[in-house]
């Protein structure tokens, strides 16, 4: 029969990871792929993660949505994994489960003081201007006027760029409109970003690096000590990593033309980066009510390339500051007590995708190799995965016979009284926003509100 070549495989998590996936498994001309997410709504980090004002990131959603659109495919919201249904439920009623859930969590600081009010995680501030459900009561208090952001990678770059973007400049993007009257309201002139090691270690791109030095309205600050004797290090570094530190030395060493310097002095807000301290403690208000610093560890580099780690001098130094956020990576959660989970490497633990030592269980993305590098990454990653469950199906290492598929998880989740929402449904709620956005020259207002949303869909 039909059903009985039709293999039914199930991926866990919307992102790029779950939609490149199932992308690669259709391929197989009779496979059905059921891609489940815990929002009401599809793309992970697309939509939750990427900044408000790189609109052309988004575009990976055409594709997403083209694969969502094909017949042997189907999307499932508001459905959460480890919850509303199982693991093992889903290893019952598919050939195969690819887990795309990406990195929930942030690292914690793991210093005293980071508990006070004043101190957040860099992911709730992302989530919250762009309107990630849970984040959406964080109401960061903007009106002090130094933020330290701990971490010098990519997130920290698009938080210190959010800050400091002259709000005007974001009223065209999908920025949430109550993050855009926070940020309205703001009064942060200086943001300091905090990174333990040095210039030639930071974890963003010159393109981004470009972005900050050219903001509207802001100068950078670099301290020149910082960058001595760089100039003969950087010829052995590889060439992108060459480029970026050589536009970082010209910034912080070589005096800027006239019009530079014009614009400079004109400026009103100020970011900098402050190399060689390791946070150590989250200073109390004299009340020691909210955060009111950092102390910082100064720290000197030992051994060489990757090995490079930095190690306390032995000098301490404290920057005041009323806003902290931390933003030193992601971390993914376990799902199911069935789902091997190394918490240390906070990873599923796989070979090229294969869960270890649990046959039928892939995985991709983030959950698969750690919560580090862009779309493209992730693309090449899951295509990867994909690959290696079309030789096992290929191979006959999946179970043979037929498989009820989304049939016997509907049943579930309906006893359960959970009611997904489909890929037609999210683009009825994508319809609402676009035409939200409308009238203020956005390109949609997000929902912000799963209530709202499940509401506005007649559930
Ligand atoms: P995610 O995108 O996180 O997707 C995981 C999905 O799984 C989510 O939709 C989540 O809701 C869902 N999920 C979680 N748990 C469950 C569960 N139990 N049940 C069901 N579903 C679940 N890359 C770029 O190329 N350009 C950029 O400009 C860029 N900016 C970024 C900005 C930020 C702030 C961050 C954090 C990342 C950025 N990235 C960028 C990186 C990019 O977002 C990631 O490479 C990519 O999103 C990882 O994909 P993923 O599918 O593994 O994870």
């Amino acid at each position: 029969s039909t059903q009985e070549k039709t293999p039914q495989i199930c991926v866990v998590g919307s992102g790029p990871a779950g939609f490149y996936t199932a992308q690669h498994l259709l391929k197989h001309p009779q496979a059905h792929v059921d891609i489940y997410e815990k929002q009401p709504v599809p793309f992970g980090l697309v939509r939750f993660g990427v900044a408000p004002d790189h609109p052309e990131v988004k575009n990976v959603i055409n594709t997403f949505t083209q694969t969502a659109h094909s017949g042997r495919c189907a999307f499932w919201g508001n459905v959460e994994v480890g919850r509303d249904v199982t693991v093992p439920e889903l290893r019952e009623a598919y050939h195969a489960v690819v887990l795309s859930y990406g990195a929930e969590d942030h690292r914690a600081l793991e210093i005293p003081g980071e508990e006070l009010p004043g101190v957040c995680s860099a992911r709730a501030f992302v989530g919250w201007y762009n309107g990630l459900p849970e984040n959406q009561e964080l109401e960061p208090d903007l009106s002090c006027d130094t933020a330290v952001i701990l971490g010098q990678g990519n997130v920290a770059l698009d938080v210190a760029r959010i800050l400091l973007t002259p709000p005007e400049h974001l009223e065209r993007t999908d920025i949430t409109k109550a993050a855009l009257g926070v940020l309205r309201q703001s009064r942060v002139k200086t943001v300091w970003l905090v990174g333990r090691r040095g210039p030639l270690q930071v974890a963003f791109t010159i393109k981004e690096l470009r972005e900050m030095i050219q903001l509207p309205g802001a100068r950078p600050i670099l301290d020149p000590v910082d960058f001595l004797g760089l100039q003969d290090k950087i010829k052995e570094v590889p060439r992108p990593r060459k480029r970026l530190t050589e536009l970082l030395l010209r910034t912080a060493t070589e005096k800027p033309g006239l019009e530079e310097a014009a614009r400079q002095a004109s400026a009103s807000r100020a970011w900098g980066l402050r190399f060689f301290r390791s946070p150590q403690q989250v200073l109390p208000s004299p009340d020691g009510r909210r955060a009111a610093g950092v102390r910082l560890a100064v720290t000197r580099l030992e051994g060489v390339d990757e090995a490079t780690r930095a190690v306390p001098t032995g000098d301490m130094e404290d920057l005041p500051c009323g806003l902290v956020l931390s933003s030193i990576g992601y971390k993914s959660r376990p799902v199911d007590p069935s789902v091997p989970f190394d918490s240390k490497l906070g990873v599923i633990p796989n070979v090229e995708g294969r869960v270890m030592d649990v046959p039928g269980l892939y995985c991709s993305g983030w959950v698969k190799r750690g919560p580090t590098g862009v779309i493209a990454t992730t693309m090449t990653d899951s295509f990867l995965t994909g690959q290696m469950l079309l030789q096992d199906l290929k191979a006959g290492l999946l179970p043979s016979g037929p498989r009820p598929g989304y049939a016997a998880i509907q049943a579930l989740l309906s006893s359960r009284g959970v009611r997904p929402v489909s890929f037609s449904e999210w683009e009825k709620l994508d319809a609402e926003e676009v035409a939200r956005g409308q009238g203020t020259g956005k390109p949609r207002e997000k929902l912000v509100d799963p209530q709202e949303m499940l509401r506005l869909l007649g559930h």
